[in-house]
C-alpha cells in the first residue's frame, strides 16, 4: 500500500497503525510526533487500511464534507494543504474549532454541503473532495460539489447505506448512488469498508470528462 506524505505506519503499544503528526483531537493514542489514525473512527482511514487507490500524495488542496468534529478532518489537514472542512450541525464544529486552532490549513465552515453557492466564494479549487455526510442524497451532494475539483481531481467518499433506506439491502442501495454519481464521475474503485464500518462503501471517483 502506497501512503501519502506524511501518513506512516507507526507502532503504538505493541499494534501497528497508520498515523499522521499533528496535535491530538479525539484522545487517539500518541507516540510524539505521531498521533494514531484510527481506521475504526474515520472511514477515510478505513479506506488507506484497506489498501484503496486514493491518488492522496500529499499537499493536496481538499473540500471535506461532513467534518463533525473534525476526527478525520483533522488527519487530512496533517498531510495536505489548505482543507476547507464544511459541516452543518453547530455542536460538532465547536470540536472542529478547537481541532482547526493548532492547524493553520483547516478552515472549518459552519455550511450546508447541500448548498455549495453559500461557500462557493471562500473554497478555491480543489484536488480532492472528501466525503462522509451520512444524510440521505449522498450522490445528490458529491454531484452539487463536483463543480469544486479540478478535471483531474477525486472524490473519496464514504457512502453509508442506511443514511439512504434502513431497509434496503446495502447493494441495492449502493448501486443506486453509484449511478447517482456517474451522472458527474466516472467511478474508479468501490471497496466495502468492513471490517472497520459496517454497510458502508468507500468510493475513489474523478470527474467526467465534459
Ligand atoms: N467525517 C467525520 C469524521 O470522520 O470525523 C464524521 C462525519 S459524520 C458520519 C457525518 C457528519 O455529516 C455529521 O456531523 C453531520 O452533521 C454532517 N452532515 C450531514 N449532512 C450534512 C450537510 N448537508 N452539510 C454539512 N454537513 C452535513
Amino acid at each position: 500500500m502506497t501512503l501519502p506524505t506524511g501518513v506512516e505506519r507507526h507502532e503504538f503499544d505493541g499494534e501497528t497503525s497508520i498515523a499522521t503528526q499533528g496535535d491530538p483531537v479525539y484522545g487517539e493514542r500518541t507516540d510524539d510526533p505521531w498521533r494514531r489514525w484510527d481506521p475504526h473512527r474515520s472511514k477515510l482511514g478505513a479506506m488507506l487500511e484497506l489498501g484503496m487507490d486514493t491518488g492522496l500524495s500529499g499537499g493536496e488542496t481538499v473540500l471535506y464534507l461532513g467534518a463533525a468534529a473534525g476526527t478525520t478532518a483533522s488527519h487530512v489537514a496533517d498531510f495536505c494543504g489548505p482543507t476547507y472542512a464544511v459541516e452543518f450541525a453547530p455542536r460538532p464544529m465547536r470540536d472542529l474549532l478547537t481541532a482547526a486552532e493548532s492547524r493553520q490549513r483547516l478552515f472549518p465552515l459552519l455550511k450546508d454541503a447541500r448548498k455549495p453557492e453559500t461557500y462557493a466564494h471562500v473554497v478555491e479549487p480543489v484536488d480532492v473532495v472528501v466525503q462522509d455526510v451520512a444524510t440521505r442524497g449522498q450522490g445528490r451532494v458529491a454531484n452539487l460539489n463536483e463543480q469544486f475539483l479540478s478535471g483531474d481531481g477525486r472524490l473519496l467518499a464514504a457512502i453509508k447505506a442506511r443514511s439512504e433506506d434502513v431497509t434496503a439491502d446495502p447493494e441495492t442501495v449502493f448501486e443506486r448512488v453509484r449511478s447517482d454519481l456517474e451522472q458527474s464521475y466516472e467511478v474508479l474503485e468501490t471497496a466495502r469498508l468492513d471490517p472497520y464500518h459496517a454497510d458502508h462503501l468507500g468510493v475513489v471517483a474523478t470527474p467526467r470528462d465534459e
